[in-house]
């Protein structure tokens, strides 16, 4: 999505309507300093703010992310082809945040393993040795319950017997048992269980 496009379509329905920043701002209770960072293209509303601001400046949420007025007979052209955009931003958050997922596993576990190694083979108070396991072992903890949120977010979980795709609750991605990113878990339509394999796309 053209940010910079989409920034000054904003500016631009806001003078149409006579209004400040400040003024749009107080409108959506929100800082006039949000407002600003649209407008420059540094920043986009969010979904929750989208339908308010789109109120206020007369025009269709299809249209703000557009950048543009649409003229009827290109309306659902346009509406496909913003559908398809977010779709595509999704998944390339999703595959982005798969792979912080590795470094944060990787990350936790090699500081884990340095701090358990240097508080059982270098000598030093035992207060100190204890105080080394305790922080290695809530960096690994904090590393795996990130991880794990991250892996039950990103993209969704393919039913093996009905195709369906889901995204699972926390806890059973925690409990299932697990071969990479493929998990064994219940599916919510189906309700039968089976290796879930990981998918980006719906
Ligand atoms: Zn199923």
């Amino acid at each position: 999505m053209e940010q910079v496009k989409i920034g000054k379509f904003i500016a631009e329905c806001r003078k149409n309507k006579n209004l400040t920043q400040a003024q749009l701002a107080e409108k959506l209770n929100i800082t006039d300093r949000a407002i600003s960072k649209w407008e420059t293209g540094k920043g986009m509303p969010d979904s929750s703010i989208m339908l308010d601001l789109c109120n206020e400046l007369d025009i269709s949420v299809n249209e703000l992310l557009s950048g543009e007025i649409i003229k009827m007979e290109k309306y659902n052209q346009k509406a496909e082809e913003n559908l398809l955009e977010m779709k595509k931003n999704k998944e390339e958050t999703d595959r982005e945040m798969l792979r912080l997922e590795i470094v944060i596993g990787y990350i936790s576990t090699i500081t884990f393993l340095i701090l358990i190694f240097i508080a059982s083979f270098v000598e030093m108070y035992s207060v100190i040795r204890i105080l080394l396991i305790i922080v290695g072992s809530i960096i690994f903890a904090v590393g795996v319950i990130n991880a794990i949120k991250i892996e039950q977010t990103a993209g969704y979980y393919k039913c093996d017997k009905c195709n369906y795709k889901y995204i699972p609750t926390y806890k059973s991605v925690l409990f299932a048992m697990h071969s990479g990113r493929t998990r064994y878990m219940r599916c919510p339509k189906c309700n039968q269980k089976s290796w879930n394999k990981k998918v980006i796309s719906k």
